[in-house]
């Protein structure tokens, strides 16, 4: 099961869907593919949200069904 946080990223100031569980340390990847360096991510859920990284994580957890807890 995936889970996300939104942050902020500075490149497109943009809320993005960020795993939890990232598989490098140099650079954040967020759902939407979007790549940003750790540096550029605002640990905060501020600005608009990305809406294909919305899609993605809507569709992950209609998937897992993680939604029921
Ligand atoms: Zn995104």
């Amino acid at each position: 099961m995936r889970q996300y946080v939104w942050w902020h990223s500075g490149y497109d100031r943009l809320c993005h869907a960020f795993s939890t569980r990232q598989a490098s340390a140099a650079y954040f990847e967020a759902a939407c593919t979007h790549s940003v360096p750790p540096e550029y991510v605002v640990r905060e859920r501020s600005g608009t949200l990305c809406v294909p990284c919305l899609v993605e994580v809507g569709s992950t957890m209609e998937e897992d069904h993680a939604w029921r807890g």
